[in-house]
């Protein structure tokens, strides 16, 4: 069963189990975690947060409590390339809009000066978990790690039911759970960066259980004077990260994992990303080589 959800399509297949029951309690947790994350719906939870930027700390429930505070982990972590609060840049450059196009470096400095993961408070007691942004005019985008925390919730269910075999893709983040009818392991595909439509260039062997999820310069980009502007910011820059990635997939039994990884990895680099996390990774080159973790299992085309 297919749905438009966080900004894609969201595809699910439960195969032998798939009873209507079941789709329904699946996209009834996806629609959830939509209203809870999503930046185009004026009530998401994450927009009252933003809209309290500078103002007041909101109180957010257990999903919104726990991806902030993942995304935090790796902001961290990272040194600051993956961060939550990218924004007021996501905005400016207003990719995947009618209104994209290149920012001036007015516009860039000023959305830079909200950009900062250091400025976002997270309390957690007992009781309730509060958010606050303390700069007006800050914003929190999820778009990096949701959909990996979507499809770890919706195999939660999976589980729970005892469905034997599933197939999960959240816009390009897979998860694949239990066994093929077969007992071989899945093929998971990796795009051709460049054409879409060709084989995919590597063809990952994973166990269910597993997700993979790749970030790529195609997803989401537009052109102007003959240069491509993607989707994933330099949060030191305020531009397109361009290091000669076309992308980067990040497997790990965690989605949410995944997810925040493979954005990080893109911004990172295979040097920078290897020094900082331990987690399996295959980068697509600008020349189309691949470099991939040695503990991975996978075909070449
Ligand atoms: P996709 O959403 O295309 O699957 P990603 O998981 O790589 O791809 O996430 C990219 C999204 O993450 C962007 O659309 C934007 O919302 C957000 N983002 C962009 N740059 C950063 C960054 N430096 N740190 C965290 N999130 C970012
Ligand atoms: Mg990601």
């Amino acid at each position: 069963m297919t749905t438009q959800l966080l900004g894609t399509f969201c595809t699910v297949n439960l195969y032998e189990d798939g009873s209507d029951r079941l789709y329904q309690l699946v996209f009834e947790r996806l629609d959830q975690i939509d209203s809870e994350f999503n930046l185009n719906n004026p009530d998401s939870e994450l927009n009252k947060i933003n809209n309290a930027a500078g103002v007041s700390e909101v109180q957010v429930g257990d999903d919104l409590a726990l991806v902030l505070e993942t995304a935090l982990y790796y902001a961290q972590k990272s040194d600051g390339a993956f961060d939550p609060t990218i924004g007021p840049l996501v905005r400016l450059w207003g990719i995947n809009t009618p209104d994209a196009k290149v920012p001036s470096q007015d516009e860039i400095e000023n959305a830079l000066s909200l950009v900062d993961w250091k400025k976002v408070q997270l309390k957690k007691s007992n009781a309730k978990t509060t958010v606050f942004l303390e700069q007006p005019g800050m914003i929190l985008d999820l778009g990096g790690i949701a959909k990996g925390f979507a499809a770890d919730e919706l195999c939660s269910i999976l589980k729970e039911k005892k469905v034997r075999r599933a197939l999960i893709d959240l816009g390009g983040n897979i998860l694949v759970w239990g066994s093929k009818k077969d007992g071989t392991p899945w093929k998971v595909g990796i795009k051709n960066p460049c054409d879409q439509t060709l084989e995919p260039p590597v063809v990952l062997k994973v166990q269910g259980g597993m997700s993979v999820v790749t970030s790529g310069l195609y997803e989401r980009y537009f052109e102007q004077d003959g240069n491509i502007y993607h989707h994933i910011l330099n949060p030191k820059t305020g531009y397109p990260v361009q290091n000669g990635i076309l992308s980067s997939t990040v497997v790990s039994p965690s989605s949410m994992t995944a997810d925040a990884l493979s954005t990080t990895s893109f911004l990172l680099g295979p040097e920078e990303f290897a020094k900082k996390f331990d987690e399996a990774v295959v980068f697509i080159k600008s020349d189309m080589t691949v470099q991939a973790s040695p503990t991975l299992e996978y075909d070449l085309n």
